[in-house]
């Protein structure tokens, strides 16, 4: 037999087996002894200190304590008894409970003998218990070696069933450490390591699983999450420098006679510093020979239409095509009106193309983008399709993008010889933390600052037994001429299920809200496109005031009429999603609301999400918090990205470790972007798995 490695498969691991090693493979994700070892554990046992009865408190989890059990009795309870145990030190009282196993606890309880008890601690009725402690006798205790802080690594179902026992995983990889431990080798430069006076990875690795106080697990803890960030970063930012170095894109010289004609004649109104700044920005990358990346970020109503429209005509000016893509056919319709009547005085030729425009239009248009002739196209997932060919196509713009995944972007990528450039717009804000790790390859514009003349929306929280109060004041404001969303949740699992709520809702409206006095749109997912754009368009021309729907009007439609959005259910909703259909009210003159109704029974996390809503507008606060409480991996994008499938960081909590380690991988990459130093020789295995390993978010095709 040869001699095992790190990269020898697990199932010749003494222990594990074929069959184990397919567990292994399946839950886990393990194959080698390397793969194993990279487990690391959830959680710690704290046994390396001894509690004393009166110092706990009920916010102590998990305790160990010295005593004696004085007493045993039974306490009846609902259905059948529980074995309840008097524990006392030499400080105070408490109790042990078990709620099963009675005879045998009876039967081998020893009294007025010191016991070591360990256990997660219940604080009821002013009393402390301990329900099913682990339990042994300080004798016993005391001939045994202890492990301080004892791993506890994930599990599941599967791996409990089939005997793969916490206990097993510890012999497991103490045994591989044991082995092996010379095999681990360092991956960061010793500067970085002396700089931060950082763990090294050998030590760090046995530190991790098995440490030997607090203070050790953390500095291992500290050293592993600045290796996760800082090779994520390192990539991030190489990609970056590659892209702006290599990349060509087309040089847009001109700001010419289109732009200028629509500056002076077409524009309404003056545009907002922010617009202009970010116009700038955008001017400036077209303007140069590198490719355009450009990420444009701006609250609901910023006005980023306009935004990129204009950068149209800049390639428009230059003879290049532009697109326009929108992720729903709502949308693509809306934008294409706009824009249409925005072209109306330009030379310029504009056309709409979704998955239901009719052959013979959709021929038109492939004939006309083909011979130039067409200057922008605006669609849906239509504008990717095969088929689709630009004569030139120098910018796309790409709306709401965390709908499109990042294989349709990169479709667009391949139109022409020379990618286009990119700029997309999206109305959800990214925390700048995540910004940060997720687009570390580009370039960010913010418009962070609203159109004159807009009335913030009162927001407010009312629960549903309120809810002929909310129906009134709807009457009221519709007696003034607005108009009013009512919104259902829709969340795909239980589509049937909401499907329902949206009926009884829509049911119930009608009731309340008769006709001929009051008129209402419906809109739903189950819809074909053309009856949703028909009742859509009756809601847009003002001829229903009221517009019940799921959440397929979430992005984009704009109705400036409307003030009052209705949100049932709100508790349902996540935080941005409350904010974007927030934003669909407040467009026009008059003051807007949105009421958020709710049932009685709310999480904390939801009545934090509520009490946000009500406080604040601003879309990146709001982004912010709701990052806090639900963790990246709901927010725009982030499914295809590899970030965060962080192993040991954590990208809220971690966050000044995650600056830290951008801060060294960028001085890195400016010195040094392809580690030919020495000292950095030690980085390019890792580096190079991690490229292989795919994990990061990869925007170049
Ligand atoms: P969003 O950023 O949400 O896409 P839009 O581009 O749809 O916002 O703009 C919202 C509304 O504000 C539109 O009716 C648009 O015409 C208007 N608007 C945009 N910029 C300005 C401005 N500088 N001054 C006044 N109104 C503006
Ligand atoms: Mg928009």
């Amino acid at each position: 037999m040869t001699k095992s490695s790190l990269q020898t498969p697990i199932a010749y691991l003494k222990g594990v087996g074929p069959n184990r090693a397919e567990l292994f493979n399946k839950e886990l994700n393990v194959f080698t002894f390397q793969d194993l070892l990279n487990i690391f554990p959830n959680r710690y046992i704290d046994k390396s200190n001894y509690h004393k009865i009166k110092d706990l408190s009920p916010a102590s989890a998990e305790v160990q304590i010295i005593g004696k059990i004085t007493g045993v009795r039974f306490v009846k309870q609902k259905r059948g008894k529980r074995l309840v145990a008097d524990f006392e030190d030499d400080t105070g009282v408490m109790e042990l409970v078990w709620f099963r196993a009675h005879k045998w606890m009876l039967e081998n309880l020893k009294t007025n003998v010191p016991y070591v008890v360990f256990g997660r601690l219940t604080y009821f009725n002013k009393t402390y218990s301990m329900a099913h402690p682990e339990l042994e006798l300080l004798s016993k205790h005391q001939q045994k070696a202890q492990i301080a802080l004892q791993p506890v690594y994930p599990s599941t179902e599967k791996l409990s069933k089939k005997g793969v026992s916490n206990t097993l995983m510890i012999k497991l990889i103490f045994q591989l450490l044991k082995e092996h431990h010379s095999a681990f080798t360092e991956n960061l430069p010793n500067s970085i390591l002396e700089d931060l006076k950082l763990m090294s990875r050998p030590a760090a690795m046995k530190a991790i699983h098995f440490p030997q106080n607090l203070e050790q697990l953390h500095k291992a803890q500290f050293r592993f999450k600045f290796e996760e960030f800082f090779f994520i970063q390192l990539q991030l930012l190489r990609q970056k420098l590659i892209h702006q170095r290599k990349i060509k894109g087309y040089t847009f010289n001109n700001v010419g006679e289109v732009f200028n004609q629509f500056y002076k004649n077409g524009l309404e109104f003056e545009l907002t510093n922010a617009q202009k700044r970010v116009l700038k920005e955008i001017r400036k990358d077209l303007g140069s020979n590198a490719q355009m990346n450009r990420l444009l970020q701006g609250d609901v109503g910023s006005g980023k239409t306009i935004v990129g429209f204009m950068s149209m005509l800049i390639a428009i000016d230059n003879n290049f095509q532009a697109c326009l893509m929108a992720p729903t056919e709502i949308l693509a319709q809306q934008h294409f009106e706009g824009i249409s009547k925005l072209c109306e005085q330009l030379p310029v030729n504009v056309e709409l193309l979704t998955g239901s425009t009719k052959t013979k239009a959709r021929k038109a248009i492939h004939n006309s983008l083909e011979d130039g002739t067409l200057h922008i196209l605006i669609g849906t997932h239509a504008l990717i399709e095969d088929k689709v060919k630009f004569k030139n196509l120098g910018l796309a713009i790409i709306d709401e993008q965390h709908r499109f995944g990042v294989a349709q972007r990169a479709k667009l990528w391949k139109k022409n010889n020379l990618p286009p450039h990119v700029l997309v717009m999206t109305a959800t804000p990214i925390p700048r933390t995540l910004a940060m790790s997720l687009y570390g390859d580009l370039d960010i514009s913010i418009i962070d600052e609203l159109p004159p003349g807009r009335k913030p929306i009162k927001t407010v929280h009312r629960y549903d037994k309120n809810r002929l109060k909310v129906f009134k004041f709807l009457k009221d404001e519709i007696k003034k001429g607005r108009q009013a969303y009512v919104v259902y949740p829709l969340i795909e699992e239980s589509q049937n299920f909401d499907y329902k709520d949206l009926m009884d809702g829509y049911e119930s409206i009608s009731r309340e809200f008769p006709s001929p006095n009051y008129q209402i749109s419906i809109v739903h997912g189950k819809m074909k496109p053309e009856d949703k754009a028909y009742e859509m368009q009756r809601f847009a021309e003002g001829k229903t005031q009221i517009l019940v729907a799921t959440t397929v009007i979430e992005v984009g439609v704009n109705v400036p009429n409307a003030s009052v959005m209705l949100i049932e259910s709100a508790e349902r909703f996540g935080l941005s999603q409350l904010h974007q259909l927030r934003g669909r009210v407040g467009r026009g003159a008059e003051q807007s609301f949105c009421i958020l109704m709710t049932g009685h029974k709310l999480s904390n996390d939801a009545k934090t999400r509520l009490e946000t809503m009500c406080r604040s507008n601003d879309g990146f606060e709001l982004a912010e918090v709701d990052l806090k409480l639900r963790g990246p991996g709901d927010l725009m994008g982030t499914q295809q990205s590899g970030i965060l499938n962080l192993k040991i960081a954590d990208l809220v909590k971690d966050n000044q470790i995650l600056k830290l380690a951008r801060s060294y991988a960028n001085q890195i990459i400016q010195q040094d972007p392809n580690f030919n130093a020495a000292e950095h020789q030690v980085m390019i295995e890792t580096y190079q798995q991690l490229r292989k390993g795919k994990t990061i978010w990869n925007y170049i095709s």
